[in-house]
């Protein structure tokens, strides 16, 4: 089937000063002109203490977990991990992101049941948050109003917007935004109703895989799957943080989201961020050609040539083209003519 190509650079309309209030024109006004930190807070923002208690847990687990497991003895047991990371990861590379936040393809059941297994296997929030949070990132990227604005620095951006309670300029936009389609997707609405239910299943399979497989120990399985949950949930941040300040910029110098190659090996191909935020309905979540690595896109693929996905989106060559030379920062021409 023939890709869907538009001619569009971004289907959400570009936020500019006139759309936004007099308060948060200052706003915007400030963040546009801070400089990049590692560390930001404001007095107001109230912490919250469980989220940085578990926080904290997560990683002591996971410190001790990567310095004791017997990495040689048991290695089978850690590959099967790293099979449920991809399919995780699958879940919200393809599933959440591209397929429930930006349409970026159509689906059939059987696809959307299996891209909301492989996302509750990831244990992240509920399909509804995530997606709401994701649109308003998009709509207003790096100002007050974005969940995770990377101008407040590498720490904020990566995890320390989920330590403390949503500023009140993101929850304003939270209630604006259109989520009429995933409310009248009933594959969400189940899952988020049994959420809990659901992802404690889908991690007992992750676990219950090796003991009943090849007799590993509850304990070993147990481990491994908990240091597979909290790298995977540690490379899903980097695109919001990584991605954010660190990269070049070959489609659009003027916002901060960047090509980082770290972010694309470690999430399987959504560290072509510039790309992404440029066009952010393409299937593909980059500009396919040359070395470029992007594992979902070519799931995707798959699934479209067994008949599961269809109506993938992207834009024409002409548009990608004509937007490199106009708003992009050159270094994807000076790759291409060494
Ligand atoms: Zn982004
Ligand atoms: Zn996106």
């Amino acid at each position: 089937m023939a890709p869907n190509k538009a001619d569009t650079v971004c289907e959400e309309p570009e936020i500019t000063l006139s759309d936004i209030s007099e308060r948060e024109q200052k706003i915007f006004e400030t963040v546009k002109t801070e400089k990049l930190k590692w560390f930001f807070f404001r007095e107001e923002w109230t912490i919250r203490w469980e989220v940085v208690a578990l926080h904290t847990f997560l990683y002591a687990v996971t410190i001790y977990g990567l310095l004791t497991y017997p990495y040689f003895q048991r290695y089978t047991t850690l590959l099967w991990a790293y099979f449920v990371y991809t399919y995780s990861m699958f879940g919200v590379t393809g599933g959440i992101h591209r397929y429930w936040s930006h349409k970026c393809f159509k689906a059939r059941l059987p696809l959307r049941l299996l891209l909301a297994f492989c996302y509750i296997s990831a244990n992240q929030v509920p399909f509804r948050s995530w997606i709401q949070i994701h649109r308003v990132h998009h709509k207003f990227t790096d100002t007050d109003a974005d969940p995770h604005n990377s101008r407040r620095g590498f720490f904020y951006c990566h995890v320390g917007w989920l330590m403390i309670k949503r500023p009140k300029e993101v929850v304003e936009k939270f209630k604006k935004l259109d989520m009429t389609d995933i409310d009248a997707d009933g594959v969400v609405r189940f899952c988020d109703r049994h959420f809990t239910v659901l992802r404690i299943i889908a991690l007992y399979l992750s676990i219950a895989v090796p003991v009943y497989c090849w007799n590993e120990s509850w304990y070993y399985s147990s481990l491994a799957q908990f240091m597979r949950y909290v790298i995977s949930l540690n490379t899903t941040f980097t695109v919001n943080s990584f991605a954010h300040m660190f990269g070049y910029k070959p489609y659009d110098k003027n916002i901060l989201p960047a090509e980082n190659r770290f972010v694309v090996y470690a999430t399987h191909g959504e560290g072509w961020h510039n790309y992404h935020h440029t066009f952010p309905y393409d299937y593909r979540s980059s500009e396919i050609g040359g070395s470029k690595f992007d594992l979902t896109a070519t799931l995707i693929r798959f699934f479209e040539r067994i008949g599961w996905a269809y109506d993938l989106k992207q834009p024409s060559d002409s548009l990608v083209e004509k937007t490199v030379l106009n708003r992009g920062d050159g270094t994807l021409l000076k790759s291409l003519m060494n």
